[in-house]
Parts: structure tokens; C-alpha cells; sequence
């Protein structure tokens, strides 16, 4: 943890890319929702900077589309990465 690079040590004091490691695969990855963090950026609940990135999505959208009257992150109860996001629209009749 710390580096912010895409190479991983293997046990044997080898460097090799994430993405070509076998473990990529299943280590790290959830149980529930299957999403790693080690082959992609994901955004997770827990981390206050993803949480702005979340925001200021959700603002844009909003902004942009007028008739989407709210939209709901849904989170992976297990590990916390965003999954998506549910968004409702304007109910017509009621306006
Ligand atoms: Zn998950």
C-alpha cells in the first residue's frame, strides 16, 4: 500500500504488472459484488475524496438533466464500492 503504481511483489521478490497476476483475479476482489480494486479505480464509500467525486457527479447529472429529480449511489453492502447509480425521475403527473 502507498505506491501508486500498477506493479505488484510477487513472493518471490518479483515485480509484475497487476493486471497480469494471477491473483488479481480473486484476491481482492468481493465476494458480493466481484469488483476489485486492483485491476480498476473504483470509488468507495468510505473514502471522503471518492465521496466528492460522487457529489459533484451527481450534481452534473442533475444539472444536466432536468427531469432526473434525484439520484441514489447504491453502494456494495459488503465491500463499499459504488455499484451505481439509481436515479428518480420527475413523477409528470404530479406537476
Ligand atoms: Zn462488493
Amino acid at each position: 500500500m502507498g505506491f501508486k503504481d500498477n506493479i505488484v511483489k510477487q513472493k518471490d521478490g518479483s515485480y509484475m504488472l497487476k493486471s497480469k497476476t494471477k491473483k488479481a483475479k480473486t484476491k481482492g476482489a468481493c465476494t458480493v459484488c466481484g469488483e476489485n480494486n486492483t485491476i480498476r479505480d473504483l470509488l468507495y464509500q468510505y473514502n471522503a475524496m471518492d465521496m466528492i467525486l460522487v457529489r459533484q457527479y451527481i450534481e452534473d447529472h442533475l444539472t444536466s438533466h432536468p427531469k432526473h429529480e434525484a439520484i441514489t449511489p447504491e453502494w456494495c453492502e459488503k465491500c463499499k464500492v459504488l455499484k451505481g447509480y439509481r436515479i428518480k425521475l420527475k413523477d409528470e403527473k404530479n406537476n
